[in-house]
C-alpha cells in the first residue's frame, strides 16, 4: 500500500504503520472535531474551536524515520530534476533576498536534494540546512558545496539561541508531530529582527470540494501530511510566537510531473491566484499550498 498522492507530487511513499495514537488539536488543544474525510484508513479532522485540519489518529513519532526513509529512495539527477520546476525556488529567493538585505545567517529545515540552497548559492549568507534522509542530504552536499548540511531533524537540532538571521521550513511543518513546538524554537534560534519563511499545504478546500467532485486527483496525502494549515491559523500561530509584518502569499507550483501535470497545475493555481487577486490578497481558496514570511521586531 501506498501513501494517497495529488498528480503534482512525484514520488512514492511505502504506507507501512504500524503504531498510531490520538492526538488532540495542535493550536487550541480542544478533542471536539468534525470529520471532513478518510484517506488511505486516516481520519482528517477539523477542530470545531479552532478550524485546524489534521490527522487523528497519526503514526507514532517511532514510526516516523523509517517512513520518510522511502522518500528519497531515488537519488538520481532525474529523479531529482523532476521533483521541482524551478518556480518555487525562484519566489523563495525574491523574499529571502527582501527579508535578509544586510547578509547574515539563513538555516534552512529539511533542504531535501538542495534545490532552494542551490538557487540562493549566489545570495552573499551563510547557508547552513538540517536534513533528515541521509540520501538526500548526500546529493545536497555535492550539489552546494559551500553550505553546510547537518543530518538532524527539527527534534534533534541544537543551534544558540538567537543565531540565524533568516530560517526556511518549506513543506516539512506539514509532517512535524507538534508544529507549535517546532515553530517555538525556530523562533528562539532567530535573532531579534529576523526573519521566517513557511511553506505548508492548504488543501482543505480541496479536500471539501471532493465530496461532490470524487475524482478531483488532489489528496490530503495522509498520514504523510499530518496537518493542513489555513492562512488564518498559521497567522495566528505566528502572531502568538511575537512575529510581526506577516504577509501570506499563495506559493508557485513546484512538481512538474511531466508537461500535463504542470499544465493543469497552473490551472488549478490560475483559479486560486484570480481569487486571491480579486479579493486584494486576502482570500485563499485554491492556494494548494501557501508562503508565509514574517519577522522577529528587532
Ligand atoms: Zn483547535
Amino acid at each position: 500500500m501506498e501513501v494517497a498522492k495529488s498528480f503534482f507530487t512525484t514520488f512514492s511513499q511505502p504506507l507501512d504503520i504500524k503504531e498510531v495514537e490520538e492526538v488532540f488539536c495542535n493550536y487550541c488543544g480542544a478533542g471536539e472535531f468534525g470529520l471532513l474525510c478518510i484517506e488511505s484508513g486516516f481520519q482528517i479532522r477539523e477542530c470545531r474551536r479552532c478550524g485546524l485540519v489534521y490527522v487523528s489518529p497519526q503514526p507514532a513519532a517511532a514510526e516516523l524515520p523509517a517512513f520518510y526513509d522511502g522518500m528519497y529512495a531515488d537519488t538520481s539527477d532525474e529523479a531529482m530534476a523532476a521533483r521541482s520546476m524551478g518556480a518555487m525556488e525562484g519566489h523563495l529567493k525574491r523574499i529571502i533576498r527582501k527579508r535578509m538585505p544586510n547578509g547574515g545567517r539563513f538555516l534552512e529545515i529539511g533542504c531535501g536534494n538542495g534545490r532552494l540552497l542551490k538557487t540562493i548559492s549566489d545570495l552573499p549568507i551563510e547557508l547552513t540546512a538540517i536534513e533528515l534522509s541521509e540520501s538526500a542530504a548526500a546529493y545536497a552536499r555535492k550539489a552546494v558545496p559551500h553550505a553546510t548540511i547537518i543530518d538532524a531533524s527539527i527534534d534533534s537540532a541544537e543551534f544558540p539561541p538567537q543565531s540565524q538571521d533568516c530560517i526556511a521550513i518549506i513543506a516539512v511543518l506539514e509532517h512535524v508531530k507538534d508544529p507549535r513546538a517546532s515553530l517555538t524554537k525556530l523562533r528562539d534560534w532567530l535573532a531579534p529582527g529576523g526573519a521566517i519563511v513557511i511553506q505548508v499545504p492548504y488543501v482543505q478546500n480541496f479536500i471539501r470540494v471532493k465530496r461532490w467532485l470524487p475524482w478531483l486527483p488532489i489528496y490530503f496525502e495522509a498520514p504523510r501530511h499530518l496537518f493542513d494549515f489555513s492562512p488564518r491559523l498559521l497567522r495566528r500561530y505566528l502572531e502568538e510566537l511575537g512575529f510581526v509584518d506577516i504577509r501570506i502569499e499563495i506559493a508557485r507550483p513546484y512538481a512538474s510531473n511531466g508537461p500535463i501535470g504542470a499544465a493543469l497545475i497552473w490551472g488549478v493555481k490560475g483559479i486560486g491566484f484570480a481569487i486571491y487577486t480579486l479579493t486584494g490578497g486576502y482570500i485563499y481558496p485554491f492556494a494548494a499550498a501557501t508562503t508565509t514570511h514574517a519577522k522577529l521586531p528587532g
